[in-house]
């Protein structure tokens, strides 16, 4: 199986200093023992989570599209390189129509049976002004799905970042506002405590896929704010790895909820001791009162009779 991974010679076309950085993280989780990464890429349609997959691999591994129709089965890429395995699994849109697509989430829920999860892409756009209801059903059915402690092992990702904010508000506000607005939809649609993750919340980081973006004086692909974003994102990818909560194992139950069968079989005992004094023993108490009046001698109740004639 191993032997079927393509290596992963995209880092290749990254600027040297890039490569150099990169390098540097993945020998850290390989110091950490991490030698597999597997990481979930989900979000709304067009958003630009295949374009993200492709940014990290540098290459076009999967099928980007500027129309919603990406299909409804997701696809996993992986690559090694120096003994190390990265799976990125790009999935279809989470909403169609205004709804969240069922068939998509199932068909994800299905393709992750028995994976492990190690890391969750949540992927928007930075350039999108509002946070509606939506984005707390998305969060919902990923929270539902994999449960809370997905959130643990996740980043937010915002794709369109080489962008002047409207209204002249400088940069940084605009990007805190919307991570803002974006978290605590988060924090709601996942129904998050405070106690629930680290550090209340994940990671926003941000993302420029366009062959467009501004590259630096290295020759690295930087953005508005000056961050070279490429190794920021697998910077912060390697932080949420190595932050010491669990990654998330999708097995049956986690995706089917508990067997329906076994709902309530704690309720056996007691239905029992209930059927027994309310039924059983009345039974046979008249039982026991009918052989009784059976036993009596057949004179008495024929006086009985006679009694019950005269009146
Ligand atoms: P997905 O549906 O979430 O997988 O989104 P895609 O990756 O297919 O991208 C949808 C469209 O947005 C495509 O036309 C991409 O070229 C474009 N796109 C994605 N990310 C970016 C980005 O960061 N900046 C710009 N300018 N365009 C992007
Ligand atoms: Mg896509």
């Amino acid at each position: 199986m191993a032997s079927q991974i393509r290596e992963w010679s995209g880092i290749n076309s990254f600027a040297p200093a890039t490569q150099t950085k990169l390098s540097e993280l993945l020998g850290k989780l390989k110091q950490e023992d991490v030698n597999t990464l597997t990481i979930l890429v989900m979000g709304k349609g067009g958003v630009g989570k295949s374009s993200t997959v492709n940014s990290i691999i540098g290459e076009r591994a999967v099928t980007i599209s500027p129309f919603q129709s990406e299909g409804t089965r997701p696809v996993m890429v992986s690559r090694t390189r120096a003994g190390f395995t990265l799976n990125i699994i790009d999935t279809p849109g989470l909403i169609e129509g205004g709804y969240i697509n069922d068939v998509a989430l199932d068909n994800i829920k299905r393709f992750l049976l028995n994976k492990t999860i190690d890391i969750l892409l949540y992927v928007d756009r930075l350039d999108a002004y509002r946070v509606d209801n939506l984005d707390r059903e998305i969060v919902k059915a990923i929270t539902g799905s994999f449960g809370k402690g997905i959130w643990n092992r996740a980043l937010v990702v915002l794709t369109h970042a080489q962008l002047s904010p409207p209204d002249g508000l400088p940069y940084e506000e605009f990007f805190s506002k919307r991570s803002d607005a974006l978290l605590k939809a988060l924090r709601l649609g996942a129904g998050l405590k405070k106690s629930d993750v680290q550090g209340y919340g994940a990671p926003v980081v941000l993302v420029e896929n366009s062959g467009r973006c501004n590259k630096n004086e290295t020759d690295e692909k930087v953005l508005p704010n000056g961050i070279a974003w490429i190794p920021h994102l697998v910077q912060v990818i390697t932080e949420v790895a190595l932050n010491g909560s669990k990654s998330i194992f999708v097995d049956k139950t986690l995706i089917e909820g508990p067997n329906p069968n076994d709902r309530g079989k704690f309720l056996i005992p007691l239905i029992l001791a209930v059927q027994y004094f309310l039924v059983i023993k009345p039974i046979e108490r008249a039982i026991r009162s009918d052989v009784a009046k059976e036993n009596r001698p057949s004179w008495e109740m024929r006086d009985t009779e006679k009694t019950n004639r005269k009146i």
